[in-house]
């Protein structure tokens, strides 16, 4: 049993974080955590520098990874994937076709910030991200603020780019009941990342019938201790998982100096919960190995209707 601590939402600059991989796993030892995931926006193409800086170092890496999905109500929801086979090819479809949208939108995003006003090209994005990232709002947002046009991302979203403002572009997301499911057929475990954060209205809010139907598709996990997650919402939270046999992590959600108030190990997830992954993982990737759910895999899941 892992004694020390364990921090399992991170993002390198392969999406939307500023530290590479490597140095992500030097700055978790330094942090003095035991265990670090790194769980970029719908990519897994970090894993390989992050698990080799992990081989050389005190701290364990698990290969993560945080799909951009959509609820049955529309709202988008952020799924927290471990320990699924890269090498799954509905997985890396699905992957792509998100990568895809996110690629399409941009030119759009672009042009309505001209209209607006702003002076950004997609060179300015370009400089602001690194080579082959997933490309995000934030890298829009750190575009800005290098146009001096914006202070941070922060305000940024708050001006343009949050749902609702008028920089503001949809872009391709997965059902995510199909995607939890999708993640068990690659051998993973799944976590629903932040449930509570950024909705606007409590009515807005996931609550238990929804998560019932996810738990059904093979959902294990809720991230309970998260920033966007006041103590009240703590409480209540680690109360429905308990209900529900749901596990409860919690997690720093560190983007490097990209988002702050979010340091490594801010929060943490327990030596129990961490087990109870692992072993579920270790129980989907069995079945996937002998050719259990195969039959429901068809194609991308989940296009937005
Ligand atoms: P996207 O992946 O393009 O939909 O952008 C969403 C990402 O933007 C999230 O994963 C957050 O990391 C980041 N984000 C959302 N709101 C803010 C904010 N107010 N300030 C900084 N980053 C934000
Ligand atoms: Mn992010
Ligand atoms: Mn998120
Ligand atoms: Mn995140």
């Amino acid at each position: 049993m892992v004694s020390g601590r364990i921090d399992l939402h991170t993002h390198s600059r392969v999406s939307d974080g500023t530290d590479t991989p490597a140095e992500l796993v030097a700055a978790a030892a330094r942090s003095g955590l035991e265990v670090v995931a790194l769980t970029d926006h719908d990519t897994t193409d970090g894993w390989a520098e992050a698990l080799a800086a992990g081989e050389g170092s005190p701290v364990t890496v698990v290969p993560g990874l945080e799909i951009s999905t959509h609820r049955p109500n529309g709202a988008g929801a952020h799924l927290l994937a471990y320990w699924p086979d890269p090498g799954h090819e509905p997985l890396q479809a699905l992957l792509s076709r998100i990568v895809g949208g996110r690629r399409t939108r941009l030119p759009e995003m672009l042009e309505r910030l001209r209209e607006l006003g702003s002076a950004i090209t997609i060179d300015d994005v370009r400089a602001a991200s690194a080579k082959n990232a997933v490309i995000g709002r934030p890298h829009v947002a750190d575009a800005l603020v290098a146009l001096g046009e914006v202070q941070d991302r922060d305000e940024a979203f708050s001006r343009y780019l949050s749902a609702g403002r008028p920089g503001y572009v949809d872009r391709f997301a997965p059902d995510l009941a199909r995607t939890v499911s999708l993640i068990r057929d690659a051998g993973g475990v799944t976590v629903l990342a932040h449930p509570w954060g950024r909705v606007r209205s409590v009515a807005g809010r996931i609550g238990e019938d929804e998560l019932r139907t996810l738990i059904a598709a093979g959902l294990s996990g809720i991230e309970v201790d998260h920033q966007d997650h006041d103590a009240e919402q703590r409480r209540e939270l680690a109360g429905l998982a308990d209900r529900l046999g749901l596990i409860p992590t919690g997690s720093s959600d560190y983007h490097g100096t990209g988002k702050i108030d979010h340091p490594l190990g801010v929060n943490t997830t327990s030596a129990e919960s961490f087990e109870r992954l692992r072993t579920a993982a270790a129980t989907a990737a069995a079945a996937a190995a002998a050719g259990d759910g195969e039959a429901d895999v068809v194609g991308v899941p989940g296009e937005r209707p």
